[in-house]
């Protein structure tokens, strides 16, 4: 026991030895803490040398219970259930568990930009970082995209930040605080994470407005009902900036009847912009972009370098990607698309006839197909099945398209996808579900997909 005049360095245990446990660490280190980590299962041999580079102990297969009960405070990394045995122990001695994230914030008096929401979040958090960044801001990208934001906090020090948050990760955040806050969007989705509540999860989304004040920002969809709902509910200090397709009530980006951007964030002087030349494409993306645009204006960035971005911004690998033309068929990879409402918005970009040839499959979270059967019923002109079980997509969309295929590879779902389409059509993998059933992970998928797709040629 040590005594209570004695010296004894905080006590740190970090739980996961991935990109932000790794950091965590990392920083807890550089602050003088004494600094645990364990990973129940095996930690990459890239973080375990940063580990041992820096002599920070740690454990990988196995938890060590009585050393990571000792702790005074532990970080536990997003992907970490609360049910599991060790989070269980670690509550019933009460000990504080917080996120990277805020244990990051509490070293850093950067800018904060944090971005949720269901869907748009990489795109958004990549477009507004691509703003700054070629502003000339020295600026980080952290939370599930780059780095993790302890590691930049130790070792890098940017004058803004942008994190893209999702609500494993606004779990267990209680201190931080963003400067500008943007939820883009909230349909059900990882509900088997929050006991089949879509009150707990909206209610983790919002975490992202915990101690706003009126110097802040909250920029959000003002047509989401989900969003719209809560914000009754709940008492912001926050400035708020809600975007819409048009301009409705205290609407701050919106395109009008010019079809021109309008940025409002400041209404005397507006920035205005054709949307022809955004070079993200879809609705989605015309979302996507309005949150962006919005935090750079209240970022002060000058209106020019704000256009040029949003028009030279080049998209994200896997969310509606080009991959090839060939013989007048289009191939896109929008294997980023693992729930329903994302392939809504993918379908919704395609063309006004009944020309794409739609993959869909993989491991379904629960899916409703009804939010899409209007839009398959315009558009598809044959669905492909792509996994192990397509009973279901075969039962719902058996009569709806004139042709429907049941494949369990990548080769066989790209062969009859060929078979399908003729010139002019486009061929749109934009599954609905996760990937684990065949494939590795949806980066995964959508790689073996272009390999496929390229061999064609
Ligand atoms: P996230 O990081 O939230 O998963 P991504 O930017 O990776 O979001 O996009 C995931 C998928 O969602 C893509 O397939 C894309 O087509 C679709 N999507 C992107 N932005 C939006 C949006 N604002 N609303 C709905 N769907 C979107």
């Amino acid at each position: 026991m040590y005594k209570e005049t004695e010296y004894r360095p905080h006590r740190l245990v970090v739980l996961g030895g991935g990109e932000s446990g790794v950091g965590a660490a990392i920083l807890g280190k550089e602050k003088g803490m004494d600094v645990f980590l364990s990973d129940y299962g095996t930690i990459a041999p890239k973080y375990a040398a940063m580990l041992d580079a820096e002599g920070i102990a740690y454990e990988q297969g196995t938890h060590t219970m009585d050393r990571i009960l000792s702790a005074d405070e532990v970080v536990k990394s997003p992907g970490i259930a609360p049910t599991l045995p060790v989070m269980q122990a670690i509550r019933e001695k009460n000990i504080p568990v917080i996120s990277e994230i805020e244990f990051a914030g509490r070293y850093t008096d950067a800018k904060m930009v944090c971005i949720t929401g269901s869907n748009g979040k990489t795109t958004t958090t990549l477009l507004t970082y691509h703003i700054l960044k070629n502003a000339g801001i020295n600026v980080g990208l952290a939370g599930n995209v780059g780095q993790s934001l302890a590691l930049q906090v130790a070792r890098d020090h940017h004058d803004v930040y942008v994190i893209e948050l999702s609500s494993f990760q606004l779990e267990n955040m209680y201190e931080f605080k963003a400067n500008i806050a943007i939820i883009l969007n909230i349909t059900p989705d990882h509900l088997d994470r929050y006991d089949y509540k879509m009150e707990n999860y909206v209610a983790a989304k919002f975490r992202i407005l915990n101690n706003l004040t009126p110097s802040d920002a909250f920029i959000f969809w003002q047509d989401d009902p989900v969003i719209a709902k809560q914000l009754k509910q709940i008492a912001t200090e926050a400035r708020l900036f809600p975007f819409a397709l048009h301009n409705e009530q205290g609407t701050r980006g919106y395109v009008d009847d010019e079809d021109e951007i309008v940025f409002a964030a400041d209404p005397d002087t507006s920035l205005r912009m054709p949307r022809a030349d955004l070079s993200l494409n879809g609705l989605h993306n015309l979302y996507n972009s309005l949150a962006a645009g919005l935090s750079a204006c209240l970022l002060d960035i000058k209106k020019d370098d704000i256009r040029k971005a949003l028009s030279d911004f080049e998209g994200v690998e896997h969310r509606l990607e080009p991959v090839a033309t060939i013989d007048g068929v289009r191939w896109i990879n929008d294997s980023k698309a693992t729930n329903v409402n994302s392939c809504w918005y993918a379908l919704e970009s395609m063309p006004d006839s009944k020309s794409t040839v739609l993959i869909l499959g993989g491991k379904d979270k629960g899916n409703d197909y009804n939010e899409i059967a209007e839009l398959v019923d315009k558009k598809v002109k044959a669905i492909v099945c792509m996994g192990l079980h397509n009973e279901k997509l075969l039962d719902f969309f058996g009569d709806r398209v004139p042709e429907i295929r049941s494949t369990a590879s990548m080769a066989d779902a790209v062969a009859a996808c060929k078979e399908l389409a003729s010139e002019g059509d486009t061929v749109l993998l934009s599954p609905c579900c996760a990937s684990f059933d065949l494939f590795k992970s949806y980066e995964h998928r959508g790689e073996m997909f272009k390999d496929a797709v390229r061999a064609l040629k």
